[in-house]
């Protein structure tokens, strides 16, 4: 058993401190870090001032389907993407950031994070494992998360395409249309392009 070193094992408490902050779960965190699960758990305690939560993970593709769950889905998963590409960090860098930038574009808007940081990690999950995939919306060209081996040609967005319930279609709609200029996401991907240097990917 090689030894750790003491530099790896500060990098490895920073990474829990920056993932229990953004209220990653306890699980993850054994996935993800390098501690024991007695000192992630001492770190939670530290951190959060409670214990960290009993319950499995969120399993299911549906949640990210949902009308206002998959803007701000789609929306995370194109910065992240972006800054995949972008950026030679390990994942979980990568995870922390595009989270922190989808916070910020949320905040900056006034508006309420719908995305919690575990859906975020188990959206890119999904991804992995070929059970979601971006679809560009044949009407406005934006890439939004979809079942994946799904149908790609004539798929229309949840914007441009709101839900239809009776009665509340047109009130939806201009929710849509208020939450697409709220939060700059028409395009999709788009934002974090044209977004001002710092946002780290270098
Ligand atoms: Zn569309």
């Amino acid at each position: 058993m090689t030894r750790k070193s003491v530099l790896g094992e500060v990098r490895e408490v920073q990474l829990a401190i920056q993932l229990i902050q953004l209220g990653a779960r306890l699980q993850f965190l054994e996935s993800e870090v390098g501690l024991s699960r007695e000192r992630l758990i001492r770190l939670y305690k530290e951190i959060k001032g409670v214990s960290p939560p009993k319950g499995l993970l969120p399993f299911s593709t549906d949640w990210y389907m949902t009308w206002l769950a998959n803007i701000h889905s789609s929306m995370f998963y194109n910065m992240y993407q972006f800054m995949k590409i972008h950026s030679d960090k390990e994942k979980v860098w990568i995870l922390i950031k595009s989270y922190k930038l989808y916070l910020q574009q949320i905040a900056a808007q006034d508006s309420e994070p719908i995305l919690d940081f575990t859906r975020a990690y188990t959206m890119v999950r999904f991804f992995d494992s070929d059970m979601l995939q971006l679809s560009t919306c044949c009407r406005c060209s934006g890439q939004f998360v979809a079942h994946a081996h799904d149908h790609k040609s004539g798929y229309v967005c949840v914007l441009c395409r709101p839900p239809s319930r009776a009665g509340k279609a047109r009130g939806a709609k201009r929710a849509a249309a208020g939450e697409v200029a709220a939060l700059g996401i028409e395009g999709m991907g788009f934002g974090v392009e044209t977004a001002p240097g710092g946002t780290g990917l270098h």
